[in-house]
């Protein structure tokens, strides 16, 4: 869902600053996931940035990672509790919540994930594409 073009360098920071984030070749769009767990995690649905594999942290030693599914893991920083990345196991492809970088530029709210959990109270009104959990999962499979 991205090009190699629209991938830049961001750089952000959890809460207390004892986590530096370096993403190297971060997208530009903006996604969010409505998913039970996401919700769960952050009081509110995830909105990340898809930063694939080339993700370096300062201060790795204040990381936790909570190992949340058979296929991925979440990090956070341990002093301060900022989430610091979705990650998936087989690929170390990062999401990473867009309100950690400093920048906002060039971000633009391109998608949202497991449209079908969404629920009723709220609803974004930006133009995006939307997916079911059900039609990501086949997006993975066919690739
Ligand atoms: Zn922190
Ligand atoms: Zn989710």
């Amino acid at each position: 869902m991205r090009s190699k073009s629209e991938e830049t360098v961001r750089r952000g920071h959890c809460l207390c600053g004892d986590v530096k984030i370096t993403a190297r070749a971060a997208g530009s769009g903006v996604g969010a996931c409505h998913c039970k767990m996401c919700r769960r995690w952050g009081g509110g649905p995830f909105m990340e940035i898809d930063c694939g594999s080339e993700v370096d942290f300062e201060g790795e030693d204040n990381i936790s990672v909570f190992d949340s599914s058979k296929w991925a893991d979440r990090g956070f920083c341990r002093n301060c509790g900022t989430h610091l990345f979705y990650r998936i196991k087989a690929s170390g492809q990062h999401m990473v919540p867009v309100g950690l970088f400093d920048d906002a530029e060039g971000l633009l709210f391109e998608g949202q994930v497991f449209i079908d959990e969404k629920p009723a109270y709220y609803e974004f009104a930006n133009q995006t594409k939307n997916l079911t959990g059900e039609e990501l999962f086949k997006l993975f499979s066919d690739n």
